[in-house]
């Protein structure tokens, strides 16, 4: 296992990390005995971070790494959770979930604490509970130790959260197909330069730059690949290529999983992909584009939207149902994203009502009311109630239960 070292404190991490978003499960619950061999597996291979949130596996997340990291694992690795930014609406909720987490985790203390998925509207109100007092009270009181955050939002505001607070790391979503999505290359650059540690999740984005299944065209060019490797084996290089990255978070559910992931991460040292490596790389992502329906890149030029579609957000799930034929899975995922969960505010695309105020902000010249249609026509079944109640169920556990 390799390791790379936090400027801020001189952690030596890990670079490949284990979350704990995607146990391993049985009956729709975790497979406890399965997983805890897992995890213990990796750590007993040097994965020496562990990440979770509030709400993973509707909140059994937290609790299973309590007792799976007992008998001296807790001891071995970082661990790191989320405050569930969305739950706070009172200052003393930040203390109250905080401290609810230290007993799921049985710890005493959050190595790497993060406040969960930034985007403005979150930001914003967690400003105003004063987040940021917040954690240099925990870190005071021993509670935490570094301080972070996990963003979700349009790449204009990563710089601004980064230079709020004398943040230890951050977290962003990086793959190559994401390098102008969220935070994307840019912010990777900018939290680097300001010494922040980065973990990168979603190497995989979500899983599907990994599946056997890749369309015809991308699976044309893995052909032609040389040496030949793993699609994921590829996404996780290419992630591990960039020096400003930390550690690359997998959600390793497969005995399998781990241990092609700990062999890759054996030797994948920055800048070691050769220039025709590189090239193989971007010619599947510019595959992956040219399949994609909406060219949208991401900017976030055309919001804020007078009826608050998050339009971006809405062209992301549709591309990716249509490139990686995930037509199962993609209503939950567009729901959990613009169902209002996350943000306060649903930004579904049946909200626009085509007053063509995004048309001429966009530098893609994208026929965004015309499209949005389309992505209501396949995304909104009539099953939306029944999905955001799904959702709700998931993400709105609240600390007392
Ligand atoms: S056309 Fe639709 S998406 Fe664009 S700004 Fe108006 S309401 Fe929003
Ligand atoms: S629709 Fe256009 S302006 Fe809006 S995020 Fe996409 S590319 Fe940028």
């Amino acid at each position: 296992m390799l390791y790379r070292t936090m400027k801020k404190n001189g952690d030596s991490l890990s670079i490949l990390g284990f979350g704990a978003m995607r146990l391993a499960q049985k009956d729709q619950k975790i497979d406890e005995a399965r997983a805890t061999r897992q995890i213990r597996d990796a750590v007993d291979q040097g994965v020496n971070y562990v990440d979770t949130a509030w709400p993973y596996h509707a909140g059994e997340s937290e609790l299973f790494l309590g007792r799976a990291l007992s008998g001296g694992y807790r001891e071995k690795v970082h661990l790191a959770t989320k405050l569930p930014s969305w739950l706070i609406k009172a200052q003393g909720d930040m203390d109250r979930y905080l401290d609810a987490q230290l007993k799921k985790l049985n710890t005493s203390r959050i190595d790497y604490y993060l406040l969960h998925g930034l985007n403005t509207p979150l930001w914003d109100s967690l400003k105003s509970f004063k987040a940021l007092e917040f954690l240099d009270k925990a870190k005071k009181d021993g509670r935490i130790v570094n301080a972070g955050f996990s963003f979700h939002g349009v790449s204009d505001l990563f710089p601004n959260i980064v230079d709020a607070y004398d943040w230890e790391f951050c977290q962003i979503q990086y793959n190559y197909l994401d390098t102008e999505n969220q935070a994307g290359k840019k912010g990777l650059e900018y939290a680097a330069s300001k010494d922040l540690g980065v973990i990168v999740m979603e190497p995989l984005r979500g899983g599907t730059l990994g599946r056997p299944s890749a369309p015809s065209a991308v699976q044309e060019v893995w052909d032609t690949a040389q040496p030949k490797r793993s699609p994921v084996e590829w996404a996780l290089r290419w992630v591990w290529n960039h020096l400003e990255v930390t550690s690359v978070l997998s959600g390793m559910n497969e005995q399998s999983h781990i241990a092609e992931n700990i062999a890759s991460a054996q030797n994948a040292y920055p800048d070691s992909l050769t220039e025709s490596e590189l090239q193989l790389i971007e010619k599947v992502a510019q595959t992956y584009r040219k399949i994609m329906k909406v060219g949208c890149t991401g900017c976030g030029y055309c919001l804020p939207c007078p009826a608050d579609v998050l339009i971006p957000t809405c062209f992301d799930t549709y591309n990716s149902m249509h490139m990686f034929n995930t037509t199962a899975e993609a209503p939950f995922m567009y729901v959990m994203r613009m169902g209002g969960s996350l943000t306060g505010k649903p930004g579904y695309a049946s909200q626009c009502v085509e007053c063509g105020e995004c048309l001429e902000r966009c530098p893609q010249q994208i026929d965004i009311p015309a499209q949005l249609e389309k992505v209501a026509s396949e995304l909104e079944g009539p099953n939306l109630t029944q999905l955001e109640q799904m959702v709700r169920q998931i993400l709105y556990k609240p600390v007392d239960s």
